[in-house]
């Protein structure tokens, strides 16, 4: 499928770019600045610039699915959580669902789909992702849901463990995540599920054989 990965500059976004190719698909990056469109170009990809805060609707031409892992990352204030996590996100299922896209994956994060207890200090996080979540699942859009644990930068090992509720906030290689999510695109068993996402013992192709 021809897929749009927004949030495609960033660290776990890169990686999705590349197991996207792995796993037969066509990435089509979605980034907000004119430099980073020849890192892609050099893989011989056609990236599209878009501004969640602003226009991003042509960005949706011609594309068949869309892989959501943009965020406003660790060090901008609650506002732009909101802004980006929450209502981006919001609006990117909306736009997928207007344009008739045949499957929505986001990347969301572990616990939040139980937002509460959680420290003031990442509250508003937790609910920013919770309430896209949300909204993707009352969309009508096929859909998958992954929830991973707290992200390294480790080499991806290709086993995970994979389940509707996992305990704890354990860690997981961004480069597992992203070809998680690779995976997870057009794996029937994952259509309209939620899961959370930690490393494990289970190759990531086995996860939903049981
Ligand atoms: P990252 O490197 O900060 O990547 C986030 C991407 O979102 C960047 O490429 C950024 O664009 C893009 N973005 C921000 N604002 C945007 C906007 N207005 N329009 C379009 N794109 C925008 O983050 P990561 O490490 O890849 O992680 C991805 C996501 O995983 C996080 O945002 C978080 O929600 C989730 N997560 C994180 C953890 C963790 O432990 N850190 C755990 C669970 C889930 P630029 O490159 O232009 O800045």
């Amino acid at each position: 499928m021809r897929v749009l990965v927004i949030g495609a500059n960033g660290k776990v976004g890169k990686h999705i770019v590349d197991k996207l190719r792995d796993y037969g698909h066509e990435p089509v990056p979605m980034v907000r600045d004119t430099d980073q469109i020849p890192q892609f170009e050099e893989k011989g990809l056609k990236p599209v610039l878009g501004d969640l805060e602003k226009d991003f609707e042509s960005a949706f031409y011609n594309i068949e699915a869309v892989i959501f892992a943009a965020g406003s990352g660790p060090h901008t204030g609650a506002d732009k959580t909101i802004l980006i996590d929450q209502e981006g996100a919001i609006k990117a299922v909306d736009r997928s669902k207007y344009f008739g896209i045949k499957k929505f994956v986001m990347l969301s994060s572990i616990a939040a789909d139980r937002p509460e207890p959680t420290p003031d200090t990442i509250r508003h996080y937790m609910y920013a992702k919770h309430r896209a979540d949300e909204h993707l699942k009352q969309s009508g859009l096929n859909y998958t849901i992954v929830r991973p644990g707290i992200l390294t930068n480790d080499a991806g090992t290709g086993k995970v463990k994979l389940q509707n509720h996992v305990n704890g906030f354990e860690e997981i290689p961004r480069e597992d995540v992203a070809e998680t999510l690779s995976f997870l695109l057009s794996e029937p068993k994952a259509l309209n599920e939620s899961f959370d996402l930690v490393s494990g013992e289970q190759r990531i192709q086995e996860t939903l054989t049981n």
